[in-house]
């Protein structure tokens, strides 16, 4: 499909030509019908660098240049956790926005007191499109009278992220300023249960996409080792020692049977390494407490099964290591992925004995790559 037979605006349109963006990437053909012909919530499970932010601007810019608006008030508004990504979207809506008649403003803080003045402004004066992080936009909120009447469309981008840093209080202070006729739509790269807690709160029976995950991210470094399966905990416990204390914290040991992990981890414990083992066996209070500790830097290494492989969300792991290969490529991605999440560097080391070799070379096929060792 194109992005005319999609249905987006001729305006933008043309400055899709002029971006050079010649077909829509998977996730905008998937997210654009939903956003430009349905008035459904949606959310959306895609990573960065997957298109998502188009998803987005490029309904939302048709849907304003053909429905009802008021063009005196704030029309959309738009939250990403961070500033950075604020001003990529920011960006964005520039770049896709040059032939229509909107206006933006991106409110975000760090910057000088300037920036201040035209954010609060924008905010006051009814700049079509809002793009914010929620710290900001709720400082201004409460020192400024700002109109939230004439809100359609809210988008919550990287909304794991979010909740992460901490802002459901800050997300939920404007949602309840918003009126309750809108669409709310989401994007998230994972879907913990904190993700689904605030979905019910405030979306309306939303439609759910979910865009497969098919090529880990650059930062991360991927390394195999060949080995015996009789060698790998020797080389576990030998690369622990043989590292500073410094990077070899919060590292996570994948498995792929629960017996091992527990055997593992004990055999970590026994080498003075602090491991914790996490499986589908633990109550899920000891599972919460299990991640808890890892998350808060109590327990330096995790020896898990898949059960953690998706969408748990600790951002700083320096380190993943397959003790085996997973069966599956898709699941070898998602567990290299617990690493270098945002803008972090990360490595990833798989362990591959003889019987895990043809599958590995079905996850090099698959990624089309040829791993160092
Ligand atoms: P995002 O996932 O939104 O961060 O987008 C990743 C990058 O892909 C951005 O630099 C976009 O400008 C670019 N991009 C988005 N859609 C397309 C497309 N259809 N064709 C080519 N590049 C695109």
């Amino acid at each position: 499909m194109t992005f005319s037979e999609l249905g987006v605006g001729a305006k933008v349109l043309q400055a899709i030509t002029e971006l050079g963006f010649e077909r829509p990437m998977p996730v905008q053909e998937v997210v654009l019908p939903i956003l430009l012909n349905e008035e459904t919530d949606l959310i959306a499970l895609a990573q960065t660098g997957t298109g998502k932010t188009a998803a987005f601007i490029l309904p939302l810019l048709t849907n304003l240049l053909y429905d009802n608006h008021d063009p005196n008030k704030l029309n959309a508004i738009i939250m990403a956790p961070t500033r950075e990504l604020a001003q990529q979207i920011d960006q964005q809506m520039e770049g896709f926005g040059f032939y229509v008649p909107f206006s933006s403003v991106a409110i975000y803080g760090g910057n000088d007191g300037g920036a201040w003045g035209t954010q609060s402004t924008g905010l006051q004066k009814g700049a079509d499109i809002v793009i914010a992080t929620p710290g900001r936009l709720l400082s201004l909120m409460n020192i400024y009278n700002i109109d939230f009447s004439g809100v359609k469309y809210f988008i919550l981008d990287e909304a794991d992220r979010m909740l992460d840093m901490g802002f459901y209080d800050d997300i939920m202070a404007v949602v309840n300023r918003l009126p309750k006729e809108r669409q709310t739509i989401m994007f998230s790269a994972t879907m913990p249960t904190n993700i689904r807690k605030m979905a019910k709160a405030i979306m309306n029976n939303p439609a759910e996409v979910q865009i497969a995950v098919s090529r880990p991210p650059e930062s991360i470094r991927q390394m195999a080792v060949d080995i015996y399966e009789a060698q790998k905990t020797a080389f576990i416990v030998q690369k622990f020692r043989s590292s500073g204390d410094q990077e070899l914290k919060k590292v996570i040991v994948f498995v792929g049977k629960k017996q091992k992990v527990k055997e593992l981890a004990r055999t970590l414990r026994a080498n003075h390494i602090d491991a914790r083992a996490m499986h589908s066996d633990l109550e899920q209070k000891e599972r919460d407490e299990v991640m808890l500790d890892f998350r808060n830097g109590k327990v330096d290494v995790l020896v898990a099964t898949d059960i953690v492989s998706r969408g748990i969300d600790v951002d700083d792991i320096p380190l993943v290591i397959n003790y085996d290969v997973p069966r599956d490529a898709e699941d070898y991605v998602h567990r290299i992925g617990r690493t270098a999440r945002a803008e972090n560097k990360g490595g990833a080391i798989t362990m591959v004995s003889p019987e895990d070799k043809r599958f590995f070379n079905k996850i090099e096929r698959f990624l089309q790559k040829v791993i160092e060792r």
